[in-house]
């Protein structure tokens, strides 16, 4: 796993790279926003950036938003140094996946890259390991319907990860490629980033039902979220503006007011 780290203080920069180098990840370090910007064109891809928000020069909200029209598919994590809840709430607003608020511990930051990490990967399930078996009975589901092997010489269970993995979600005119991790409307491509992609394929999957935050939020953040329910709300929003024809009404994602969110079913036109 590759990781941009911008950090303008070295004791914590180094604190990171410690401990996100014990963890196996490539770390390229930033000291102010200009440069992490050049480095994410330079050295890039990145999987994950971890981005300060105070800065000496441009601040790191205004770094995340740039790297976010640029590269809409990495991961990006928000240090914030207050605990004021604008912070939280501003840097998801401007296309963050998560935010860690300092003083963190090396555990906490490491369990959310990684939580963030398998939003990013193709084959993983929703929080992974934790719901394997409920994995197993689609990916058999699957296999049944479509009678089994891929011919190829891959073990059973291979072959049933490799049908999971091709799967496609229709709803409407909405078309979510699983393998390929995009989603289409109307044919046409629409742009998400991980979190978004993984919390709208837990809705389509689930396509007619009422889904609570809560559950959203462990599903797509990890069981061990300690976060708040707002990064939810503003992940929707934010979705909606790419969806729907008219965000301010919805008709894609219905809110369920006090419990979450519905992705309605689809009617024949
Ligand atoms: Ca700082």
């Amino acid at each position: 796993m590759r990781i941009l780290l911008l950090e303008d203080e070295e004791s914590i920069r180094g604190f990171v790279r410690i401990n996100l180098k014990r963890n196996e990840m490539e770390v390229t370090e930033a000291e102010n926003g200009e440069d992490a910007l050049a480095l994410a064109d330079s050295e890039g891809p990145f999987d994950i950036a971890l981005l300060d928000v105070m800065l000496p020069t441009i601040d790191g909200f205004e770094v995340c938003e740039r790297l976010r029209a640029k590269y809409p598919r990495i991961g990006i994590i928000m240090l914030t140094a207050k605990s004021q809840e604008e912070d939280k709430i501003r840097g998801l607003e401007l296309g963050a996946d998560d935010y860690v608020q300092k003083p963190f511990s090396p555990g906490e930051l490491i369990a959310r890259i990684k939580s963030l990490h398998r939003r990013m990967l193709p084959s993983s399930s929703l929080e992974g390991d934790e719901h394997g078996s409920e994995e197993d009975e689609r990916g058999n589901g699957l296999s049944e319907q479509q009678g089994g092997g891929t011919g190829e010489p891959a073990g059973h269970t291979d072959a049933i990860k490799k049908l999971y993995v091709e799967r496609e979600l229709v709803s409407g005119r909405f078309r979510l490629s699983v393998s390929e991790r995009r989603l289409w409307k109307n044919d046409e491509e629409i742009i998400l980033t991980p979190t978004e992609w993984t919390l709208v394929r837990l809705l389509m999957e689930r396509e007619g039902e009422s889904v609570s935050r809560d559950h959203i939020l462990t599903e797509v953040w990890g069981r061990y979220y300690v976060g708040d329910l707002k990064v939810v709300d503003v992940n929707i929003r934010r979705i909606r503006q790419k969806i729907e024809s008219n965000p301010s009404e919805p008709s894609v994602i219905e809110t369920v007011w006090g419990y979450g969110y519905r992705w309605k079913r689809s009617v024949p036109e």
